[in-house]
């Protein structure tokens, strides 16, 4: 049986070429096609690494009717590689199509991993990163952008954005106005570039900042911002000290904590320190 082709996603650099690895360049050089978002923006990071590869166009115009060709020359044993104009594909590009199509049709698919912006963000935002979440793009008017910012509202983990710059100024004002203006927020601009920018403000100090400077306003933006502080307040404590009251009239402490914790959704370690001050 004939042995088929593997489709490689391949990420390319944010910005700074010297990110791109040796295994990316080497992938794109042993490859029969290289599949790219647009042929001469990536024409020239090719040329610029010597890599004669063809390349073919896939992007969200013509993605769907081109799935089914390259299927077709994976299946004949050809390996072809994915790439976007910057970073990652798939995230916030094109490429979901063709990956859902050949993981479908049990073809090998392997990640050559590199830049991605929103990751590359979230390591020097210095805000919480153990948990977070990827909104892409939001939205491009402010009806639409605040509707799913208020959906968003009660989220506890950190959220990342891409933004456009001639929309940041009008973003910053639409998450002050549904958010409040006290949440931590992150601007990384132009990253791996000369001009790179990361700082971190409250949403408040943000806006004020960015209006008052255009240069803020150019170039590639993500927005990392804090998600709602799960602090319990002080009528919430009222309830969950009721709760803990009835356990520990039937329960040790540390059986207590952890059903109150089942109950109230907050931390076991914290209802721990709570059950043993009530006895106290
Ligand atoms: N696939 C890419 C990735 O892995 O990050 C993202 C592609 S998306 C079409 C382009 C957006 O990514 C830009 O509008 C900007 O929000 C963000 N971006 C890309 N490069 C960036 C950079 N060097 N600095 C900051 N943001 C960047």
């Amino acid at each position: 049986m004939q042995k088929k082709g593997v489709l490689y996603v391949v990420a390319t650099p944010i910005g700074n070429l010297d990110d791109w690895s040796p295994r990316a360049v080497a992938t794109l050089k042993a490859v029969s096609v290289v599949a790219a978002e647009d042929t001469r923006h990536s024409g020239r990071l090719l040329q610029h690494f010597n890599i004669p590869t063809r390349l073919v166009a896939v992007h969200d115009h013509n993605e769907a009717g081109r799935v089914q060709g390259l299927l077709d020359q994976l299946g004949r044993g050809d390996d072809i590689a994915l790439i976007s104009d910057a970073g990652t594909p798939l995230i916030s590009d094109p490429g979901y199509r063709l990956v859902a199509a050949a993981q479908s049709a049990g073809l090998r698919v392997v990640p050559v991993p590199g830049a991605c912006a929103a990751i590359a963000a979230l390591s020097a935002a210095g805000l919480p990163s153990d948990r977070f979440i990827f909104e892409g793009f939001l939205p491009a008017k402010t009806a639409g952008r605040c509707e799913r910012l208020r959906q968003l509202a009660g989220e506890t983990r950190t959220l990342m954005f891409y933004e456009a710059p001639h929309r940041i100024v009008e973003c910053l004002q639409d998450m002050l106005a549904v958010l409040g203006g006290e949440r931590r927020i992150v601007l990384a601009r132009e990253l791996t570039k000369t001009f790179e920018t990361v700082r971190q403000y409250s949403l408040t100090e943000m806006l004020a900042w960015v209006s008052a400077d255009p240069d803020q306003q150019r170039g590639e933006i993500v927005l990392v911002l804090e998600g709602l502080p799960e602090a319990v307040g002080e009528q919430d404590w009222l309830e969950v000290d009721r709760v803990l009251g009835i356990l520990l009239e039937e329960l040790p402490v540390k059986q207590a904590a952890a059903l109150a914790a089942g109950i109230t959704g907050l931390k076991k370690n914290a209802l721990y320190e709570r059950a043993l001050g009530l006895k106290g």
